[in-house]
């Protein structure tokens, strides 16, 4: 039979895991069909229910779910649950056991340009739930130092505190972290400053960016957003969000089939649905 995978969220019309997915599926041969299932905040509960009562094989969790999904599960992976936030669901045995693959896929994404992290300054700007992910994935491997800036300071204090994995860490303001850039070799930008259709807002000044520093802004739409055009000016190397939303649908796949699929296909995809240029 015909196995079903699927996306909940609220709003889903625009996700791109069901081209990604179903065109994985088409090209390894595997009888499944993935689908976008509009979710309302409020309706998670009966929504779990419903796909439990299907025995769907596995499904992807976005905004607004990825937290509340947490107490419905029948299990909960260390580091999804130490994150705190759930984006990937495996029917393992009639068992609805969930995974975080966001801090991963950007951590992958990561060192498939600068393999070796351990001695590595990173800063990281936010303190969202993607920020949390990747700073705890990254905590997980082990590096040398993350350093966090956010609007509210506070919640990079929460997120530097509820890390399980020891890492050498401290939160500054915005223009301590301007004044100190020279001293990062990794930077990445998590928050949703520069996104559509705010394309000329930057979360932070680029001045003093240390030349062949790598800065990872994990939005991918616009391709390029202004922090990302003024840290190439400034001799930096960068890298797009693609990486890491194409890389976590990857290792959602993985779960789902034991196949690391072809990243360069995923990426073409996705890349046709934006309308935009290969990078
Ligand atoms: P979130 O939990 O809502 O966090 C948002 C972050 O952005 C917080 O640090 C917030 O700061 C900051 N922020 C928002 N508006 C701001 C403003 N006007 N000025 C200063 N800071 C502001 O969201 P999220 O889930 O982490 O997602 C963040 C971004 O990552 C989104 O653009 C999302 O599309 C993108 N994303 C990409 C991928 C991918 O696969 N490439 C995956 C997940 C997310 P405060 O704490 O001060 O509010």
């Amino acid at each position: 039979m015909k196995k079903l995978f699927a996306v909940i969220g609220d709003p889903i019309a625009h996700s791109m895991s069901p081209s990604m997915h179903n065109d994985l599926f088409y090209y390894y041969g595997i009888d499944a069909h993935y689908h976008a299932l509009h979710v309302k905040r409020g309706d998670l509960k009966r929504a779990v229910d419903g796909l439990r009562a299907i025995n769907i094989s596995g499904f992807n969790v976005t905004v607004p779910h990825k937290i509340e999904i947490l107490s419905l599960l029948d299990r909960v992976d260390p580091l999804a649950k130490a994150i705190g936030a759930v984006n990937t669901v495996v029917n393992e045995d009639g068992q609805l056991v969930g995974y975080n693959t966001d801090g991963e896929g950007s951590v992958k994404g990561i060192m498939n340009k600068i393999p070796d992290l351990h001695n590595q300054n990173i800063l990281i700007i936010g303190a969202g739930g993607a920020a949390k992910a990747i700073y705890f994935t990254l905590s997980s491997i082990g590096v040398k130092n993350i350093d966090v800036t956010n609007r509210t300071r506070e919640k990079a204090e929460a997120l530097v505190a509820e890390c399980p994995y020891k890492v050498n860490s401290q939160i500054w303001t915005r223009n301590d972290v301007e004044e100190r850039l020279g001293e990062y070799d990794i930077i990445v930008q998590t928050t949703s400053i520069g996104m559509e259709p705010d394309i000329e807002c930057q979360p932070i000044s680029l001045h003093n960016l240390k030349e062949n520093s790598f800065v990872s802004d994990i939005i991918y739409n616009p391709l390029e957003t202004k922090l990302l055009r003024f840290a190439k000016e400034k001799g930096a190397h960068t890298q797009n969000g693609i990486d890491m939303f194409v890389l976590q649908g990857a290792l959602s796949f993985k779960k789902w089939t034991g196949i690391f699929p072809d990243q360069t296909r995923m990426e073409k995809m996705v890349l046709k649905q934006l309308g935009g240029q290969e990078c």
